[in-house]
């Protein structure tokens, strides 16, 4: 059982979690960078990822994710073409990072509104089918030797901003969450042994308390 204290943590980064703001690792092969980047995702508030990936799994996470796989959702898509589709209709803009010419300075978009950030493959990067889907291309600018950064530092780079925009906006200053999803994302996250026994059970979860604190019913 979670203590008060944990519980109170809890709703702390749930109260902040921004339900419209999101990435997409099309490939993105390396654990350690599919780690790093649901680390910083966390950071920003992403409350769940979304992956497409060759095997149909994921990397595996590295140990640098600091367990952070616990707090942000991953949905694994079938191909790219599934993954932007679902994205629009949930109303997210999907703006793809690439280094071309179409490519606009990520500081340019408004991330105050629906945004998902297509990461691409650390080899071939974003691909041109994922590109053609998205709304914008978007691209740090690079100014030195280097033609690229790593996927995971690019991801960091634009996810911050998106958090700059968000404070300045207030977006972190109320909960974003509809309730039924707060309480269950809260359920899950303190009670994630009972919530997978609920579900394989095909059992809903408990009504929870002020404090998050479930409320079994004596029946
Ligand atoms: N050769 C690949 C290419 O041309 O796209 C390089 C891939 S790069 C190492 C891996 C990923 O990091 C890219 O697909 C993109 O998601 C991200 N990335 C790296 N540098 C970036 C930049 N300057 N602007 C935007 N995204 C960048």
């Amino acid at each position: 059982m979670p203590t008060l204290e944990r519980l109170r943590r809890l709703r702390e980064v749930l109260d902040r979690r921004q339900p419209d703001l999101t990435v997409l690792m099309e490939n993105v092969s390396k654990p350690h960078n599919f780690s790093a980047i649901l680390r910083s995702a966390d950071a920003v508030g992403v409350l769940e990822a979304h992956a497409v990936h060759p095997t149909g799994g994921v990397p595996t996470h590295h140990k640098s994710s600091a367990g952070v796989a616990k707090w942000v959702y991953l949905r694994v898509h079938p191909d790219v073409e599934t993954a932007i589709a679902h994205l629009k209709d949930r109303g997210f803009s999907v703006y793809a990072t690439r280094l071309s010419d179409a490519a606009i300075d990520y500081r340019k978009v408004d991330y105050t509104r629906p945004a998902a950030v297509v990461l691409g493959s650390e080899k071939w990067g974003v691909s041109a089918r994922a590109a053609a889907l998205a709304d914008a291309e978007i691209v740090i600018p690079m100014l030195g030797m280097a033609q690229s950064l790593n996927v995971s530092v690019a991801a960091a780079v634009i996810l911050f901003e998106a958090q700059r925009q968000r404070l300045a906006a207030g977006l972190y200053d109320r909960v974003r969450l509809d309730p039924a999803t707060y309480r269950r994302v809260l359920f899950e996250w303190a009670y994630p042994e009972e919530a997978r026994r609920l579900r394989s059970e095909g059992r809903p979860y408990p009504p929870l308390d002020g404090e998050g604190r479930p409320v079994w019913s004596s029946s």
